[in-house]
């Protein structure tokens, strides 16, 4: 068993301070890229993020860039997960549902906007690491499940917002169904080597779609994702 660390507690304050000084350079670097939503930058400045991050890649969590978490996945880069919260544009009173839980980073940024999320992730040990870093860090409106969710969260539908953090050849229809109307669906979408960020919105008339900076992400794989390969 690793010993807690950071804001779920345990580090001596000489190190606790060092991780906070790291953070707020990561918070400063996200903010010089373009990301300007001060409420996002205020969750990241909340959330630890060492404490998502295997024991030996500690020291590299400030940088910007994504990391490996084991089961063949990824901790997204601090910028995208910015960037792709800011663009989802959560308020106070919104209901979440993430795809792609991973280490469970993203999914606790979006605890300290949103009122409710719901996160789902197909890596059992990975869903079951994230559900009690949500323990240590007291994010009591999480709700995470270990599931294909590329079908989505039928019975938690609609959501007002859905982020999916693995790349998709299209948005999988469910998810596109279970967005609530004025809702708004942020999705990478393309090849499985290189997507590209795109926005859905849905409004009374019809979706709209609109396209952005590239990206790369791990494959979606689901029933309305990518085959295992
Ligand atoms: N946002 C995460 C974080 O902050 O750590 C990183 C997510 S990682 C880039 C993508 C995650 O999507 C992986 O953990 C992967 O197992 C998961 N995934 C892939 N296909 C999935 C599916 N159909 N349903 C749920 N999770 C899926």
């Amino acid at each position: 068993m690793e010993p807690p660390a950071g804001a779920a507690g345990g580090e001596p304050e000489s190190l606790s301070s060092d991780l906070s000084y790291q953070r707020e350079r990561m918070v400063r670097l996200v903010a010089s890229r373009g990301v300007e939503d001060a409420r996002v930058l205020q969750a990241m400045r909340d959330i630890p993020r060492h404490v998502f991050v295997p024991g030996e890649m500690r020291s590299q969590a400030y940088g910007d860039h994504a990391l490996p978490i084991g089961s063949s996945q990824t901790i997204s880069q601090p910028y995208i997960v910015a960037q792709m919260t800011a663009l989802l544009d959560v308020q106070a009173e919104h209901s979440v549902l993430e795809v792609g839980t991973g280490s469970g980073y993203q999914t606790a940024i979006l605890a300290k906007l949103a009122r409710r999320v719901f996160s789902l992730e197909r890596v059992s040990k990975l869903a079951q690491q994230a559900i009690q870093r949500m323990r240590d860090l007291d994010l009591e409106n999480v709700k995470i499940q270990t599931f294909d969710g590329s079908v989505g969260w039928s019975e938690m539908a609609p959501f007002d917002r859905i982020i999916v953090t693995a790349g998709a050849p299209s948005a999988p229809q469910p998810l596109l169904d279970q967005l609530a109307v004025g809702g708004k669906l942020v999705i990478p979408e393309g090849g499985r080597e290189l997507q590209r960020l795109v926005v859905y919105r849905k409004t009374k008339r019809g979706t709209r779609r609109q396209e952005g900076e590239a990206v790369v992400f791990v494959p979606l794989i689901g029933r309305h994702g990518w085959q295992e390969s």
